[in-house]
């Protein structure tokens, strides 16, 4: 993530309402991340599995879902305290 990357619950993007690809189950919102220039903004989306497979990142501009790395996962909750 770059430097000007910001946590937030209260994104711009909805976060959309998706299934989990290992279980399908639900999964669980947890927050967001803005990173890029001032002028252009991507939106990640952090999800949880709430039958706790992994978490996943939502990118927007690609509508993308992927597994985030254990290093990427605790890069995202330090960065929230
Ligand atoms: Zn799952």
């Amino acid at each position: 993530m770059t430097p000007l990357t910001t946590l937030t619950t209260e994104p711009l993007n909805t976060p959309p309402s998706l299934h989990c690809p290992e279980c399908d189950g639900l999964l669980r919102y947890v927050r967001s991340y803005m990173s890029g220039t001032r002028r252009e903004q991507e939106q990640w989306d952090v999800f949880g599995c709430t039958i706790t497979c992994d978490t996943f990142e939502y990118r927007h501009r690609t509508r993308r879902l992927r597994r985030m790395t254990a290093d990427e996962v605790s890069a995202v909750r330090v960065r929230n305290s």
